[in-house]
Formats: structure tokens, sequence, C-alpha cells
């Protein structure tokens, strides 16, 4: 069975805490969250008393798997005192994430050279002394500029010979030109062929406002952009049947009401 939840707040006093109970309450047997504010740079300290309440929590609820995704301040691909305080960042979210016991970091690989996006990342997993878990993910963009990672084969040149996997996110892959509306199992194929989707273990289930290839970075809710069915096609693809899916839409009772009927509409129908 695919897992798969929502993008949640961890602003409040439970602070990360309060996301394995939103989880729970709602009912989502996966979720993700930032591990500080993804607009600033500045730290966000975890009180022991939040990590163990978050263990505990996550442990009551049969261990939803997590991600944590970076910052968005976060460029890999930048040079100078940007890609230092970028890689300092995410080896404080990794560190976060190992602390509170996440399986996943998500990082957009940002914009620059690939090289440097790949050195990057692999400093970060040094700096924060990642053995094994969390596995770091580099998420595929939606084009456009200087981005690295709209086409799978170079979100391959980026994670081979590295510990590194893969985010697929839905809505960029369309954005970038791989049709997930028409031919949601060919776009599949395609990572297979070139990340292998046994290193793709969460995938970013959001449709997509911009058109195919538009390079417009905005996501829908489920079937109301462009992509529509598509998406069923990609939750309930064998061949991606334990993973963790992600909304990433902006969250309300009423947007998480009707997103959590399609996708439960769709279990069912599998
Ligand atoms: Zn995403
Ligand atoms: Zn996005």
């Amino acid at each position: 069975m695919p897992r798969y939840g929502f993008h949640l707040s961890i602003a409040g006093k439970k602070g990360v805490a309060g996301a394995v109970e939103e989880a729970t309450a709602l009912g989502l047997t996966a979720f993700q969250i930032f591990a500080k504010s993804p607009r600033s740079w500045r730290p966000r300290a975890l009180s022991p008393a939040e990590v163990e309440a978050f263990r505990a929590l996550r442990e009551a609820s049969g261990g939803l798997p997590a991600v944590i995704h970076a910052s968005y301040l976060v460029n890999l691909g930048a040079e100078g005192e940007l890609w230092e305080k970028s890689v300092a960042s995410l080896a404080d979210d990794l560190e976060k994430a190992a602390l509170l016991g996440v399986e996943y970091v998500v990082v957009h690989p940002g914009s620059g050279r690939p090289e440097r996006v790949k050195e990057g990342a692999l400093k970060a997993l040094r700096l924060a002394g990642v053995r094994s878990r969390p596995v770091l993910l580099v998420e595929n963009a939606a084009g456009g500029g200087e981005k690295v990672g709209a086409r799978f084969e170079e979100l391959a040149w980026l994670v081979a010979d590295t510990p590194l996997q893969v985010c697929l996110d839905t809505c960029h892959a369309f954005a970038a030109g791989y049709d997930v509306a028409e031919d949601p199992q060919g776009v599949l194929d395609a990572l297979d062929r070139a990340v292998g989707l046994e290193r793709v273990p969460v995938v970013h289930l959001n449709d997509s406002v911009g058109g195919l290839g538009s390079r417009v970075d905005h996501h829908a809710h489920l079937l109301q952009g462009k992509i529509g069915e598509g998406l069923k096609r990609v939750f309930l693809d064998p061949r991606l049947k334990d993973r963790v899916f992600i909304l990433e839409t902006p969250r309300g009772p009423e947007e998480d009401a009707w997103n959590l009927r399609v996708l439960r509409a769709w279990l069912e129908e599998a």
C-alpha cells in the first residue's frame, strides 16, 4: 500500500511533535515537515522535550514515515558564501532528521553547475556525520534558468556513485516536459531507466497549474490541475506500492477533506 500525507506545519507550541499529532488526527500514513522556517537562515533549536515527544508519538503511531524538506533558501549550485550557508543549512536538517529518527531529507538541487550541487550534497552528509540514515533525496526541478535536475538523466548523474537518492515531484516533472497526464507509466519508465525506481522512495504528488513543459512551479490540488487522473496511475503504480506520497498544496479543512477523499477513493479502486 502506498503511504500518503501532507506537508504539515511545525508552528505552534508543540513544534515538530504537533505535526505527528496532526498526522494521526487526519489519519495520514506519512508526513513531511520543515525543520526550520523555510525562508530564513535562522536556525531553530529542537528542545530535548520536543525530540522526545516527537519520537514517542511517532512510535505510538506505528512509525509513520516522515520527510524533512530543506529550506527554500538552500542553493547547492551557488558559489562562495551562499554555497557555504546552503551546505551548513542542509547539514543542520540532516542532523535534526537523525536526532528525530526521520527517514528522509529532501533538497532542491538549485541553480548553477551540477558538479557544485553534487559536491554540496555530499559535503552536507559528511558534516552531519550521516551513515545510512537519514537518506538525502534530490528533487527533480521544474526547469527554467540554470536550474539543475529538471532532466532525469541529470538526476541520475547527481546520484551516481553516491548514497543520494531521488524524490519525484509530479508537478515539476510535468512542468519540465514529462507528460504525467497522458503517459504516467511512460514517465515512470523513463525515471526507472535513468535513476532506477528503487532509488525513488518519496514522491511529491502535486497536480500542476502550469501546462506541459511550461516550467511553471505552481502546485494544484488533486484533480484540479493539468495532470488530473494521471496522478492516480502514479499513486497506484505497482512499482511504487510501498512508497511515501506527499501532497504539497495549500492547506485548509476543505482542501484537506478534498485531497483525502480523492486519495482514499483511488486506494479503494486499487
Ligand atoms: Zn516538491
Ligand atoms: Zn514545487
